[in-house]
């Protein structure tokens, strides 16, 4: 299996630091507003690489988290005059909303940095104990030039550095020994929520947030570390600088960045005013079709958002859910239920699919090839399933269709919802067909509705339903 690493610029084959399991960190969203649709790109690239993990027997440990003490969260909670905490509390319990309807699975963990002071202030502390920091006025700044490996995710030149666009603006700046040097503590402005240090009251810098949760939760070498390309620098570079300093040992082994989702190919994001929530897109899609969309292109590449993309991203999954509802169409009134020979060789051959889909997923996640192998075994299915198969045969085609959208987050057999008032006047049609003897239309009206999942029982008092 090979992931491409940031680190190296090459595809590299994984090896995991312990047998059989992955430590992995995703550096989760800042919590001020809804999330839009770039921020989902992470989540669904980097939920689909542990589901991959996962088929391939792989225990994953997977934290991810939220950063709940920021300038931004700050801002929008003076706006509307309520606490920073209020904020973040709403945003994080909004942003979960979100994930759920997108099939992300949840974190093993999901951190607070609100909630880790403590072990920041403690690595701050072994920073400056090993002379990798040093404090002003209450600001405590890394040292940049002592980390001697400083420069080697983002492949900057320490001379050609100037500071990048997350630099935190903070009081003191100009006591800084090098421009070069980062904030990992800063003291508070009136009315910022603040806690207790040895250097002042205050709040921990951005980067230090994720060295210590990373470390809190994995431990001091992590396996994988994951986020959008914007992270690659300053902030993963930082990350790398403190947790190295601070632990003595490699952080992470193999570093992988999301491309931009862009619209009109510029990077979708808030301060651009460009974007759309997630919230949005799920009045008008289902979220599958989202999930789908942002699998149809290779985690790396940039991936541009249009209309016309996702309606035909809608289309797509909609010949693969079909294929799904006909083998269970199929398989409920299949006549026999035993292989035959001709069924078997079948099957051995949509192992072929299979085959193309671990391949493509073993080349540094390429779901854009697994999704055709996906579509070449709807294809097989849409030739071979018909209604003289046995349902053996139905069901195992079922069965590998499903392994595979599972990797990619897709649900095949989702119930359609079904309204009462719709239940209630598929009852009276069925009461019509009754009295004018026609059962064959009844029972057919009654399968209907056990197919989504309603059971009617006919009593005395009339007919009655329930959900199964
Ligand atoms: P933020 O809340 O800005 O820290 O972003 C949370 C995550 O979303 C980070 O991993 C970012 O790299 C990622 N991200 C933000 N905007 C985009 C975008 N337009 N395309 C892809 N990833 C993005
Ligand atoms: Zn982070």
């Amino acid at each position: 299996m090979k992931i491409y690493n940031t680190l190296s610029k090459r595809k590299e084959e994984f090896v995991p630091l312990e047998e059989g399991k992955v430590k992995m960190y995703v550096c989760g969203p800042t919590v001020y507003n809804f999330i839009h649709i770039g921020n989902a790109r992470p989540m669904i690239v980097f939920d689909t690489v542990r589901r991959y993990f996962e088929y391939k027997g792989y225990d994953v440990n997977f934290v991810s988290n939220f950063t709940d003490v920021d300038d931004k969260i700050i801002k929008k909670a003076i706006e509307e005059g309520v606490t920073a905490d209020e904020i973040s509390k709403r945003y994080i319990a909004e942003c979960k909303k979100d994930m759920e309807a997108m099939n992300i699975k949840p974190a093993t963990k999901n951190p607070l940095a609100t909630e880790e002071i403590c072990g920041m202030v403690d690595m701050i502390q072994t920073l400056i104990d090993k002379g990798y920091a040093y404090e002003k006025n209450g600001t405590v700044y890394y040292r940049t030039r002592k980390f001697k490996d400083y420069g080697k995710l983002s492949h900057k030149n320490l001379d050609d550095l100037r500071s990048g666009e997350r630099t935190l603006l903070v009081t003191g700046e100009d006591e800084k020994e090098d421009p070069l040097d980062f904030v990992l503590w800063k003291p508070k402005k009136e009315g910022e929520p603040a806690w207790k240090s040895p250097w002042s009251e205050g709040r921990p810098g951005w980067h230090i947030e994720c060295s210590e949760m990373s470390k809190k939760y994995l431990g001091e070498q992590i396996d994988i570390h994951a986020g959008g390309e914007d992270l690659i620098f300053p902030h993963h570079e930082n990350e790398i600088a403190q947790s190295e300093a601070a632990n003595g040992k490699e952080f992470a082994k193999y570093w992988m960045h999301n491309g931009f989702l862009n619209i009109d190919n510029r990077k979708m994001s808030k301060s651009l005013g460009n974007f759309f929530t997630v919230r949005e897109i799920s009045e008008k899609y289902d979220l599958q079709i989202l999930r789908f969309f942002m699998l149809s292109a290779h985690y790396r590449s940039p991936l541009n958002f249009s209309a016309d993309l996702m309606e035909s991203a809608k289309t797509s999954l909609e010949r693969i859910l079909t294929a799904a509802e006909n083998l269970r169409f199929l398989s409920k009134n299949a006549a026999n239920d035993t292989l035959t020979d001709e069924e078997n060789e079948l099957l051995d051959k949509s192992l072929e699919y299979v085959r193309g889909f671990e391949k493509a997923m073993d080349d540094d996640f390429n779901t854009a090839d697994a999704i055709a192998s996906v579509f070449d075994l709807v294809k097989f299915i849409n030739t071979t399933a018909d209604g003289s198969r046995s349902k053996k045969y139905l069901d195992s085609l079922y069965e590998t269709l499903s392994r595979l959208t599972d990797v990619l987050g897709i649900i095949i057999d989702r119930k359609e919802e079904i309204l009462d008032e719709d239940i209630e006047a598929m009852i009276e049609k069925r009461q019509a067909a009754r009295k004018e003897k026609n059962f064959a239309l009844a029972d057919q009206i009654r399968d209907e509705l056990l197919a989504k999942g309603i059971i009617l029982e006919d009593t005395r008092e009339g007919v009655k339903w329930k959900k199964a």
